[in-house]
């Protein structure tokens, strides 16, 4: 029998803070600044991203059995839920006119392609450097180039989308330290993907200094916008995020107030990272005057990366990541915004999150594997 939908949101919440032993190969990621170190699965047809790969994933209760039709996860040998696996995307065997693999210019996260176009950062390796942050990892295990042509990225969709059925694209930046932080590159890459491929593309970058950049942004054509403040508490992004405490909280409302007057209610979204110490009311009273905005906060534990400045940590316990979700997601259903109604990017793959699941069960259906 199927899981019913308020277990399977629990299951996800706790399999993001306990992760799952895995005994059987999968496709994972590894290092880098999305849903790194991490297995992606389908758990009953819902898009999962899971640690696997940590030692705290290793020792999990939780387990990724083979079965003779994809896997089941157990937990004290009781059967939960069935679990699909993808399988390695087909254009990960391509390359380049000059010689580069496709999986080294964009990866596949489930049904999104995910790339970073720019692999460095002006705060990586000095003391501006995200906590949380694995950006030059990747880059240092060759495991990536580090400055994506929008060409290239636009040849590596167009074969993401036709072998291996990619809905959308994620496309993320290191800041630089030009006055856009980096906004237009990888705007101008979105736009590239956009034109080739015909994907709805979310483009992710800094508050820009001259918020007159959102503006140029939106007329590269691109769907949606991740503007991303990581924490609500002050005290907490000045220690994790020290540049982007600089901009300060209100400077991301800010950006965020010009984003959704171009792209629309619920195209404009933010990560907010659960487990660094934060305060739970300031992060829940955040959220909700994004809500109030249009804005959709996206609320994911802390995915420790192996090397990054936190990798020592552990995600949040489910119990407290669940608590935030039932205060903020009831919210944003009343304010008539969900990940349905995102375009494209983070918000609307929801698998590093078990905020979509949850956004089911008031809404009556979550997004399943096609
Ligand atoms: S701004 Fe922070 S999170 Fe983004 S790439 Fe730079 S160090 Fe990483």
């Amino acid at each position: 029998m199927a899981i019913d939908s308020p277990s399977l949101a629990s299951l996800i919440t706790e399999l993001q803070s306990s992760g799952l032993r895995v005994e059987a190969p999968m496709e994972s990621r590894h290092g880098g600044a999305g849903p790194s170190d991490s297995g992606m699965l389908w758990i009953e047809g819902v898009a999962v991203t899971v640690p696997t790969d940590a030692e705290f994933a290793r020792t999990s209760p939780y387990v990724l059995r083979p079965e003779d039709d994809g896997f089941g996860i157990y937990l004290d040998g009781v059967r939960l839920a069935a679990a699909a696996g993808t399988p390695r995307p087909r254009y990960y065997d391509l390359t380049t006119a000059d010689g580069i693999p496709y999986w080294k210019i964009a990866l596949l996260h489930l049904d999104s392609l995910a790339s970073t176009v720019l692999q460095t950062c002006a705060y990586w390796g000095n003391s501006d450097q995200c906590q949380f942050c694995g950006i030059g990892l990747s880059l240092d295990a060759h495991r990536t180039i580090a400055k994506k042509r929008p060409d290239q990225l636009a040849e590596v969709a167009l074969a993401a989308k036709e072998l291996d059925g990619a809905v959308d694209a994620t496309l993320t930046t290191g800041s630089t330290a030009g006055a856009d932080k980096g906004a237009l590159y990888v705007a101008q890459c979105g736009a590239a993907v956009k034109q080739a491929a015909g994907l709805p593309v979310e483009v992710q970058f800094e508050p820009p200094h001259d918020l007159d950049v959102i503006d140029q942004v939106h007329g590269f054509g691109v769907d949606s916008v991740g503007i991303h403040v990581e924490s609500f508490d002050p005290v907490v992004l000045a220690r994790i995020a020290p540049a982007k405490a600089r901009t300060g909280i209100d400077g991301y409302f800010a950006a965020w107030e010009r984003a959704v007057a171009l792209f629309g209610e619920g195209q404009v979204s933010t990560y907010v990272i659960l487990g660094m110490g934060e305060d739970p009311a300031l992060t829940v009273d955040g959220c909700r005057r994004a809500i109030d905005m249009g804005v959709y906060p996206f609320v994911v534990p802390l995915r420790p990366i192996a090397g990054s400045l936190l990798g020592h940590l552990r995600p949040p316990s489910a119990a407290y990541a669940e608590g935030i979700y039932r205060q903020v997601v009831p919210y944003l259903t009343a304010r008539g915004l969900g990940s349905k109604g995102v375009a494209a990017g983070c918000a609307r793959c929801q698998a590093c999150s078990a905020m979509g699941a949850m956004e089911g069960l008031s809404l009556g259906a979550t997004r399943t594997k096609a």
